[in-house]
């Protein structure tokens, strides 16, 4: 709401660390660097999580593939984050247990699993309780019955978490605002300001009035991630070891299409394994990991990319007979990779790497979703170092809550949805307590407050109304995409309500913002764009 007001600040303050990026990287070091005291500002040119944040396979989890490729330090680290970011958002972070079907004829014997599992707990510091369990063919079936019974020789169950990755970098960067942060979005960082060779700043551009501004800092790091590599050409220090991008795709079926019991992790012919996870009135399937060398800010799914995951589902689930034409929703992320010469896509390292210029641009590549706590830590340790030394403080975020995460347990977060549930009643709308808990937490008290002070306030379209006015004041909402994307995850996982919503969201924003004819044909026409490309592959 005083955004114009804050991008004045930006201009006129001066920074000790200057973030470009705003996807959970960037957020992360924003939380860490303001919670340690300094003077921390970010820009992002998109909206926040608009690139690889708001496209993954939305799970916090150790990477059981890397254990293949004998990444154990990487394992051990992102392992054992997984129950300290659950800590600090236990309702957007929410254990799920992963069922791993074992072949005759494909995958890992049940010996080596078992063995491979047991060092994954062992790795991760997994509580007894949560570790590992081997299943017989006959419990393998009962806990899918969908999987093909003439195939299946026994399975695993083991635990991850799931989250939604885009709330989870709000609620990181609001966290970081309440810190002492000052955020933009839609804020592109084009050059950098040098003193005597030293980075001091970047000029940037406010991509909603076209306004220019130069930002200045003592550290600029650059966590740009498919981008990064666009960011060290620009400051001429492109050398040694580049970016690698690979493509990796998601669809979205109904859940009644593809009636998963749980989320499920299974070997395909090629010798790659995929995700089917079920998420409220969907099923999500994925990922492809293919070289891209396309556009970075339009990276969708192909037609190519569909059939493949298509084919893998069907060929695993007998009784599933999935069409093209069953694709409710998509989304297309890109992995910003170090490259490594020789290395397919899927053999290069998921670790994350810190390269340091002559001028002082520090850049942050790589990594996890799960990690960004430690990627974080690393930055501004590093930074804090060489730059405040006399300040230095230990990283503590390991214990700073999330906002809208004040809870001690999955069984408080449990409690508090089925109080939200009941107050939703009175306006006929209490199936979306659980949703509005897993995404905003005890923020939903403040959503439920707007709800009450509106004149009509019944009905699924009212409760809309009241989570955009959340959003606007809280989350620098600015665009119809940034609420149906990425605040709610409407236009992947509800369809049906999105495109009952779709229009009255869009006046509402009209109303908000303002905006003329044209700007309101404009932003439909931007949102159509995105709905087309996302669910188009049957034509
Ligand atoms: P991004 O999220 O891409 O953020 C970079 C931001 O920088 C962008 O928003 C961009 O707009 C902005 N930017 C670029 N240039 C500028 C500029 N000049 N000025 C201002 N801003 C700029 N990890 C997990 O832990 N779990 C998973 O399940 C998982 N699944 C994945 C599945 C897929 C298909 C992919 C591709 C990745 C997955 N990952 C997963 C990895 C994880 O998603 C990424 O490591 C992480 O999201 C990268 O975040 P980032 O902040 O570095 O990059």
């Amino acid at each position: 709401m005083n955004r114009a007001n804050n991008l004045k600040l930006l201009h006129s303050e001066s920074f000790d660390l200057l973030i470009i990026g705003g996807g959970i990287t960037g957020a992360g070091i924003a939380l860490d660097a303001a919670s340690r005291g300094l003077k921390t500002a970010l820009i992002e040119k998109n909206d926040f999580a608009f690139g690889t944040s708001s496209r993954s396979t939305k799970l916090i989890h150790g990477g059981l593939r890397y254990l293949k490729q004998l990444e154990f330090g990487l394992v051990k680290e992102v392992g054992s984050e997984r129950a300290v970011v659950h800590q600090l958002a236990p309702h957007l972070v929410v254990p799920e247990k992963m069922l791993l079907p074992l072949y005759e004829k494909r995958g890992f014997g049940s010996v080596l699993t078992s063995f491979g599992l047991k060092l994954y707990d062992f790795l991760a510091g997994v509580k007894p309780e949560d570790q590992r369990r081997m299943l017989t063919r006959n419990q393998t079936l009962k806990q899918e019955p969908l999987l093909n019974p003439q195939d299946v020789k026994g399975g695993a169950i083991y635990a991850e978490y799931r989250t939604d990755d885009a709330r989870l970098t709000i609620e990181i960067m609001k966290t970081a605002v309440k810190q002492g942060a000052r955020v933009a979005n839609y804020c592109e960082a084009l050059d950098f300001i040098y003193q005597d060779g030293i980075i001091g700043g970047v000029k940037a551009i406010d991509q909603l009035t076209g306004a220019s501004l130069e930002i200045r800092a003592t550290v600029v790091v650059n966590a740009a991630g498919p981008w990064v590599d666009t960011l060290r050409d620009l400051n001429k220090s492109k050398q040694g070891k580049r970016l690698h991008l690979t493509k990796g795709v998601h669809l979205v079926v109904a859940h009644e299409k593809f009636p998963v019991k749980q989320a499920i992790y299974f070997d395909v012919e090629d010798g790659r394994m995929i995700f089917a996870i079920p998420r409220g009135r969907t099923t999500y399937i994925g990922t492809t990991d293919t070289n891209y060398s396309g556009s970075l800010e339009e990276v969708f799914a192909s037609k190519e990319d569909a059939d493949y995951l298509i084919r893998a589902v069907n060929q695993t689930f007998p009784s599933i007979a999935l069409s093209l034409a069953d694709i409710e929703s998509s989304w297309a992320g890109l992995r910003p990779l170090i490259h490594e010469d020789g290395k397919s896509a899927s053999e290069l390292s998921r670790k994350d790497e810190i390269f340091e210029s002559d001028s002082g641009l520090i850049s942050i590549a790589g990594g996890k979703l799960t990690g960004y706590r430690k990627m974080a830590e690393r930055i501004v340790d590093r930074v804090m170092k060489k730059y405040f030394e006399e300040q230095f403080t230990p990283c503590t975020t390991d214990k700073i809550m999330l906002a809208g995460s004040d809870f001690k347990n999955s069984k408080e977060v449990n409690e508090y949805t089925a109080a939200v549930a009941f107050r939703l009643r009175l306006f006929g709308v209490e199936e979306q307590a659980a949703y509005l808990v897993h995404n905003y937490g005890k923020q939903t008290g403040l959503i439920l407050a707007i709800l009450e002070t509106l004149e009509n306030n019944t009905g699924v379209i009212a409760l809309v109304k009241a989570e955009l006015q959340f959003c606007l004041e809280h989350e620098m909402v600015l665009m119809p995409s940034d609420f149906l994307i990425r605040r709610t995850g409407l236009l992947y996982f509800n369809r049906p309500l999105l495109d009952e919503l779709f229009i009255p969201v869009l006046h509402l924003f009209k109303e908000q913002f303002n905006w003329n004819n044209e700007t309101y044909e404009l932003e439909k026409a931007a949102m159509d764009h995105w709905i087309n490309k996302t669910n188009n592959f049957a034509v």
